[in-house]
């Protein structure tokens, strides 16, 4: 069974986490989206805090406190904002534990601590313009140099390229990909226009390119030629954490419809008492609840093994479609004044459909689940436990 209630550690990371987002986030959440603006000195705050690096040992800067305390913070930020939950999510998730899983203790002393205290910004170069879905078949490639390497390509559609430090890139070795870390002061790397999106505002969204990029041996991340493992390993992961990010959402879209429902009345009564809106409040409800389920259950069986792609595909699937049906009722209930521009409904469905695209689109983990549960079932006759 998903232990769905936390345990007194994580009870206290959430409360000190909660307090942190009412404190700090919620109020500038408004202006994040609007201006378009990441938050570098509440990202900053949250080093300091210890929030960015919970699954990192303290010998680096970190509390080891594993996945489920980084799912917890997702959460809690993507109630108040889920563009800062997806930059946290590309900064912590995607390249400091990419760094720490696969990096040499030379890469991990001389980076994470950096990462953890939020000194800087870090990123993971996966989606190039002509590879997105089908990743593997990158163009960027890495051609063996005096000592190290030299990278040349370009990735799009990054998240936190426009101001990030660090980068963990992808590229083609040969027949094989490899992983490299690189730095904002390589020479052959230049940054490319951040885009102006719908949704995820002040989540830096951008373009990198790489021009012959000199990287030294002892800046390759695991070994040379097993970039495919390490990408398959962090995207089960990946999938799982940014999860996270639209329960929280969930969970402000369905409070601000019963605060709206309860208070909001058209023909002398609150337009809670009726029963068409009591249906959609019981559907977001039902919806909102077995999301969590999902992604704790998914949390617990992905960290014990990051090849669960079926229980990462299908916690995704799920919550990402249903953190859209939800944002997408809440403004339904909010009726005119929720399609206003001023009101947070409005940013919640823009936000909620990042969702269904990033990490791998709702097409895509529907053909992972189908192909998982054939596969399992010609191998055992069975479905899985
Ligand atoms: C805000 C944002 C942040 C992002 N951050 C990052 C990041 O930090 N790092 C990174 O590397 N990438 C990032 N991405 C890229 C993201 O991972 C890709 O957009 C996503 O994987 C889809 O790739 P694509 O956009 O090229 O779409 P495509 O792969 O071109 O897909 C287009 C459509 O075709 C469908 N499709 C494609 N293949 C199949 C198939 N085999 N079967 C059925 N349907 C199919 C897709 O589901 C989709 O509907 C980000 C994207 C966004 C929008």
């Amino acid at each position: 069974m998903p232990q769905t209630v936390d345990t007194e550690t994580e009870s206290m990371l959430r409360e000190s986490v909660r307090a942190f987002v009412k404190k700090e986030v919620a109020p500038i959440a408004k202006k994040i989206d609007r201006e378009d603006q990441f938050p570098v000195e509440v990202f900053r705050k949250m080093g300091k805090l210890g929030f960015l690096g919970v699954t990192i040992p303290e010998e680096y800067g970190g509390s080891a406190m594993g996945y489920r305390a980084q799912g917890i913070i997702e959460e809690e930020l993507g109630y108040a904002s889920a563009s800062l939950g997806l930059s946290y999510g590309a900064h912590s998730n995607l390249c400091m534990d990419s760094i720490y899983r696969n990096g040499s203790p030379e890469i991990r002393e001389t980076y994470l601590p950096k990462l953890c205290s939020g000194e800087w910004i870090g990123s993971l170069c996966l989606t190039e313009p002509e590879s997105g879905s089908d990743a593997l078949a990158m163009k960027t490639h890495a051609e063996k140099a005096d000592g190290g390497w030299k990278i040349t390509g370009s990735k799009t559609l990054i998240t936190n390229a426009p101001l990030a430090d660090i980068f963990v890139v992808y590229a083609k070795t040969g027949d094989s990909l490899s992983a490299f870390v690189a730095l904002a002061t390589d020479s052959g790397l230049s940054r490319g226009k951040k885009f102006d999106k719908m949704g995820m505002r002040g989540s830096p969204t951008g373009e990198l390119f790489f021009d012959s990029m000199y990287i030294p041996d002892n800046r390759t991340l695991g070994a040379i030629g097993v970039g495919k493992d390490i990408i398959m390993s962090g995207l089960n992961l990946e999938r799982v954490i940014l999860s996270f990010i639209f329960i929280g959402l969930a969970r402000r879209g369905i409070e601000m419809s019963v605060q709206y429902a309860s208070s909001r009345k058209q023909g002398g009564k609150p337009i809670g008492d009726r029963e068409l809106i009591q249906e959609k409040l019981a559907y977001m409800y039902t919806r909102y609840e077995t999301s969590k389920m999902l992604c704790y259950r998914a949390v617990d069986e992905v960290s014990k093994d990051p090849m669960n792609v079926l229980s990462a595909a299908s916690c995704i699937l799920y919550t990402t479609e249903a953190a859209e049906y939800i944002a997408r009722e809440a403004l339904q209930i909010w009726g005119g004044m929720g399609y206003v521009s001023d009101s947070e409904v409005e940013r919640l469905l823009r936000d909620a459909v990042l969702g269904q695209i990033g990490a791998g689109t709702t097409e895509i983990r529907k053909k992972l689940v189908g192909h998982e549960l054939i596969k399992n079932y010609v191998k055992n006759g069975r479905l899985p436990e």
